[in-house]
């Protein structure tokens, strides 16, 4: 009965203590800005800790980071083309393989679904990561060939909740949402949305503590548990 699986990455698929890694990858991300520019900047470090608004323009989980960057960088007095801003982006997005590792069983859950004919989508909220970028990381893993589409929150210019993330993804795979099932660990950002959609949802438990009235349709420990999660639902 289902036919796709979408994936959260950042504490679903990746461990999420090393998805988190903070202050970290703030200082490579100038690291990055200066190798990219060629040239080092009072403004780099501000830059790469660019904060993430709740809001863009009045409107709730909307996502802009070339504009975010644009307006950091003119508050300081610089202003910068677009081919400058997406130099910017590019530099500031770190390799996953850098840091991330997969939660335990999760590149195995992906050759599971492939191996089971079940469409595969990344669903992301991300700040800097387009799906080309986010599919160099799992090509990295040598897991690229059981993704069907990546959905970045970059890309869609919208964050999950937002069901425009899940509708994308939907609409990629040419599916429908009880064709589909999602598997995140966040009640607020991945379960609650993808319910109210009417597509599946599975919740991976992590230290991500949102709350939401929806309750998934299964509770996994680790990925290990999903290939047979999904099965009652083929
Ligand atoms: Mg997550």
């Amino acid at each position: 009965m289902i036919r796709a699986v979408l994936f959260d990455v950042g504490g679903t698929l990746l461990r999420e203590e090393t998805y988190l890694l903070g202050t970290t990858w703030d200082e490579r991300r100038v690291q990055r800005l200066r190798e990219a520019l060629g040239r080092d900047e009072p403004w780099f470090p501000a830059v790469a800790r660019l904060p993430e608004p709740e809001e863009h323009e009045g409107q709730a989980h909307r996502q802009e980071t070339r504009i975010w960057i644009r307006s950091l960088l003119l508050e300081r007095g610089v202003s910068a083309t677009d081919e400058e801003v997406e130099r910017i982006r590019a530099a500031c997005c770190v390799p996953s393989l850098e840091g991330e590792r997969p939660r335990d069983g999760a590149l195995e859950a992906l050759r599971w679904c492939k191996a089971r004919g079940l469409k595969v989508a990344l669903v992301t909220n991300v700040l800097w990561r387009t799906a080309a970028e986010s599919l160099a990381d799992w090509t990295a893993r040598g897991a690229a060939d059981c993704i069907d589409t990546i959905v970045t929150s970059l890309d869609a210019h919208w964050r999950k909740p937002h069901p425009a993330m899940f509708e994308l993804a939907l609409s990629e795979l040419h599916l429908t949402p009880p064709e589909a099932v999602m598997v995140g660990n966040s009640r607020a950002a991945d379960v609650a949305p993808a319910k109210a959609l009417g597509l599946r949802a599975v919740l991976i438990r992590s230290a991500e503590g949102s709350t939401s009235e929806t309750q998934p349709d299964a509770v996994i420990d680790e990925m290990t548990e999903l290939p047979a999660v999904l099965e009652r639902w083929l």
